[in-house]
């Protein structure tokens, strides 16, 4: 879609399916399953009773096979699989951190690859979904930013990281189905043992990984759609979190359309350093951002918006930035708490992470304002699977290379 005010930056193109002939039913709504059922000759009452029960399937038992859906007719099952497929991202590597994070190397039916993250903790396990390979945008102290292949990623692919992640992760129910008895088309019932609704690994979802997701809108609210919906991953809402740098014309529709928790990537309180930092600010302004937050629908103590602000030694990080901030946020009559993130560096990184000693003065200030502002901790850095350090083609551009990236990206923005 056009963003208004902006060149599109990238499309989804037409990515080759993964099964040759056969549909990817994954990504699609349910009444689309329904649609390409009547289009493959079944007729519109039986496409969406079939619809219903694949999607089932599909979402909440993680299937993959035709043959395992065993409440639709035994004679219906190879016509499905000749014709459609249920597929997930290729897995090109997976790597454990020494504190238990999980990322995964993915690559799509055309060879394009991107990152996927897991991080588990005490009491959630959060998966950092990427929008699209690589970023248009170009944050100066971000890895993804260097990439100079961009683009959307399709809502299959979207939704699929969510998918493989619970197979990786080994927490489909198993068993039978409630609510679904046997085809009454079919004679036979295989069905067998019992079905547990076991607690959850994966509790939240936050599109952190790669890419800008408000420059992929249409993708990314289908895939969110699918992943909310209750007949299927049934996650809510409140457990998903949608961080962008500040594409501020697709803010609401965000909050109307989506619905989830929005998180912000401030990074720094003055146009001088923001320009430079997040140069996407010389299209928005800070003015204009921080406008769209206080009218983010839902926006209030029950909902907060995030702030971002990554923790840049002698750049963003002095009591005067801690001082804006909190003026910032009250002038616009923000809602809103602050995550420090301290910098992940990455081969190339011009920036340096402010010292942990002033990273908590920092956060002192905004909390003796009644702000929260935690300091979060880095996870998985030793696999580069931090904030930031995603990146597909693990690289070292030289200097000149990465300015040369970013003057293409700035010239692109206009
Ligand atoms: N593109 C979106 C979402 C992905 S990035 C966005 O920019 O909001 C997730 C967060 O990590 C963002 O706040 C981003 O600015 C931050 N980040 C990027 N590079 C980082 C780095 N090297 N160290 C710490 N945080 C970083
Ligand atoms: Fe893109 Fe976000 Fe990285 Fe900026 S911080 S370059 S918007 S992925």
């Amino acid at each position: 879609m056009q963003i208004p005010g902006h060149i599109d930056p990238v499309t989804t193109g037409t990515v080759p399916l993964r099964g040759g002939n056969r549909i990817d039913l994954i990504g699609l709504t349910r009444d689309a399953i329904g649609g390409v059922l009547v289009e493959a000759g079944l007729d519109a009452k039986a496409a969406k009773l079939r619809a219903k029960q694949i999607w089932h399937w599909m979402y909440h038992r993680g299937v993959t096979d035709f043959e395992a859906m065993t409440d639709i007719a035994k004679a219906m099952r190879p016509w499905l699989t000749d014709r459609f497929i249920i597929g997930r991202p290729t897995v090109r590597e997976a790597q454990v951190s020494s504190d238990g994070t999980r990322k995964w190397l993915l690559a799509a039916a055309d060879g394009q690859e991107y990152e996927m993250v897991f991080i588990p903790d005490a009491d959630r396990g959060t998966l950092c979904v990427s929008s699209q390979v690589g970023c248009t945008l170009n944050c100066r102290f971000c890895h993804t930013g260097t990439m100079r292949l961009v683009r959307n990623l399709a809502a299959g692919e979207i939704v699929g990281q969510v998918m493989l992640a619970r197979d990786e992760l080994g927490e489909w129910p198993k068993g039978t189905m409630a609510g679904f008895g046997p085809d009454p088309e079919d004679d036979e019932d295989d069905e067998g043992g019992n079905y547990t609704a076991d607690g959850r690994i994966l509790t939240n979802i936050v599109m952190m990984g790669m890419g800008e997701p408000l420059y992929n809108f249409d993708e990314v609210k289908g895939a969110l759609k699918i992943v909310m919906d209750g007949d299927g991953l049934a996650l809510s809402r409140r457990r998903i979190t949608l961080s962008t740098s500040g594409v501020v014309p697709m803010m609401a529709r965000a909050g109307e359309e989506i619905g989830v928790n929005l998180a912000v990537s401030l990074h720094a309180v003055s146009k001088e350093i923001r320009d430079e930092i997040v140069p996407l600010n010389r299209k928005y302004g800070i003015d204009e951002l921080l406008k769209a937050c206080a009218d983010y629908p839902g926006a209030g103590n029950s909902r907060r918006i995030t702030f971002e602000y990554v923790m840049l030694k002698d750049k963003n990080d002095s009591d005067d930035d801690a001082r804006e901030l909190v003026r910032l946020i009250r002038e616009y009559g923000l809602h809103a708490k602050v995550n420090l993130i301290p910098f992940n560096p990455w081969p190339g990184a011009m920036y340096e992470c402010s010292s942990p000693e002033r990273v908590r003065a920092f956060s002192n200030l905004i909390f003796k304002a009644g702000i929260s502002a935690p300091v979060r901790t880095p996870r998985g850095r030793d696999i580069m699977a931090a904030c930031g350090q995603l990146k597909s083609a693990a690289t070292k551009p030289s200097r000149a290379e990465l300015d040369r990236i970013a003057e293409e990206k700035q010239a692109a923005l206009g």
